[in-house]
C-alpha cells in the first residue's frame, strides 16, 4: 500500500536517526539550521545511487540504504573528515511501507554507528534513485586530497581490494562460487566499510589520499594526474582476501584487484620520512604496501619477475559507450 509523501518523511525519516547537539533545527522546516564547530573547515560530498546502474535490482532495501551512506562516508574518509550530517533525497516509484522500514533501518544502522544525523531532504516519486549529502569537518587546512604526491613517496592501501567485484561476478553469475564464500564477498559489494578512522588518523602523514571507487588503477591514476607524477606497483604486493587468492588464478586475483570497483579501501601515499609515524597511526595488517610514486609519468604494475603485468580493463569511467553483452558494471555512469 502507498502512504502519503507527509507520512513517508514522518514515519521513517525523522525519528529514530541519530542525534546531534550541533543540529538546532532538523527535519521538519524548510532547511536545516546547525552550528559550525570552531577552527574547521567544511567538507561536503555528494553521490547517487541508481538501480541497476550502481546495484543491482535485486539488492535488499536494507542493503541500499547501507550502501547509499557508506559511498559517502568513504568520500570523508579519503579527505580525513569526520562526518557529521546528512541530507537524503528520495526518488522511489511508489511509497512501500515495508521497503521504507528496511530501507530506512539499514540506513540508520550505518549512521548510529558514525553518529551522523539526518537533517534534511526531499522525497519524490520516479525511478528508484537515492542521494545522500553528507557534511563533516576537518581541522583547517588538514584535509587529504588527491594532490600532494611526490617522487619516492611509498603507495598504501588500506584492506584487502577486488572482494566487492568478485561479489558483483557472483551475483551475476559470471562465476560460481561454494555458497559461504559467496556471501562474504556479496556483503562486500553491499556494506563497504568506510575506512574512516584510517582517514582520520591519516592527517598530517598520507601525502594524498582517495578512496577507491571505480578500482585501483583508475582511482592511483587520479591521484598522479592530480599530483603530476608517476608511479610503479608489485602486483605481487597487492593486498588480496583468501577468498579470492582461493577462488581464482593469480591472474585474474590480480585484474579484480585493480580494476574493479566498489571495494571503498583508501589508497594512499607517504614520504619516507613519515614512514614512522604511519607505523604508530595504523595497525601494521590494516594496510600494504604496494609500491612508490616516480617522477616518470604513467602507471605501470609489474609481475613477481618484474615483467609489466597489464590489467584487462582499468576502472569505470562517465558515460562509457554501450556494448551488447557488456555488464552491469561497465555500464554504469560513475560520479565517484
Ligand atoms: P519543502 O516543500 O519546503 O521542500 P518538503 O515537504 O520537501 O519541504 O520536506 C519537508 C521536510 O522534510 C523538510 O525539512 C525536508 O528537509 C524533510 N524531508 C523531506 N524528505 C526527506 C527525506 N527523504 N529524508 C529526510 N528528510 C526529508
Ligand atoms: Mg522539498
Amino acid at each position: 500500500m502507498s502512504i502519503a509523501e507527509f507520512d513517508v518523511i514522518a514515519n521513517y525519516f525523522s525519528q529514530d536517526f541519530p542525534k546531534r547537539p550541533d543540529v538546532i533545527l532538523g527535519v521538519g522546516d524548510d532547511a536545516a539550521l546547525c552550528t559550525m564547530p570552531p577552527n574547521k573547515q567544511l567538507v561536503i560530498a555528494v553521490d547517487t545511487l541508481i538501480e541497476n546502474i550502481h546495484f543491482p535490482k535485486k539488492t535488499s532495501p536494507e542493503d541500499i540504504g547501507y550502501k547509499a551512506l557508506a559511498v559517502n562516508l568513504s568520500d570523508m574518509a579519503a579527505m580525513g573528515a569526520t562526518p557529521a550530517w546528512m541530507t537524503l533525497a528520495l526518488t522511489c516509484p511508489h511509497t512501500d511501507e515495508t521497503w521504507l522500514s528496511k530501507f530506512s533501518a539499514g540506513l540508520r544502522k550505518l549512521a548510529e554507528s558514525h553518529e551522523v544525523s539526518l537533517i534534511g531532504g526531499d522525497t519524490t516519486s520516479g525511478p528508484l534513485t537515492i542521494t545522500i549529502q553528507i557534511i563533516g569537518f576537518v581541522p583547517s587546512d588538514a584535509a587529504l586530497q588527491r594532490r600532494g604526491a611526490q617522487p619516492g613517496d611509498g603507495i598504501y592501501v588500506t584492506g584487502t581490494i577486488g572482494d566487492a567485484g568478485l561479489g558483483l561476478a557472483s551475483i551475476e553469475k559470471r562465476l560460481l562460487l561454494a555458497r559461504p564464500l559467496q556471501k562474504i564477498v556479496e556483503t562486500r559489494l553491499h556494506r563497504p566499510t568506510p575506512r574512516l578512522s584510517e582517514g582520520q588518523a591519516l592527517r598530517g602523514i598520507a601525502s594524498s589520499a582517495i578512496d577507491i571507487s571505480d578500482g585501483l588503477m583508475a582511482d592511483l591514476g587520479h591521484i598522479l594526474t592530480a599530483s603530476g607524477v608517476g608511479a610503479t606497483i608489485q602486483a605481487d604486493n597487492l593486498p588480496l582476501s583468501s577468498t579470492l587468492r582461493d577462488s581464482l588464478s593469480v591472474d585474474t586475483a590480480w585484474n579484480f584487484a585493480l580494476s574493479s570497483g566498489d571495494d571503498y579501501e583508501l589508497c594512499f601515499t607517504v614520504a619516507e620520512d613519515k614512514e614512522t609515524a604511519l607505523q604508530a597511526a595504523l595497525p601494521a595488517n590494516s594496510y600494504t604496501r604496494i609500491g612508490i610514486i616516480e617522477r616518470r609519468m604513467g602507471l605501470r604494475c609489474l609481475d613477481s619477475d618484474g615483467r609489466m603485468f597489464l590489467p584487462q580493463e582499468s576502472g569505470y569511467e562517465h558515460f562509457i559507450k554501450l556494448n551488447v553483452g557488456t555488464t552491469l558494471r561497465k555500464r554504469r555512469s560513475r560520479s565517484r
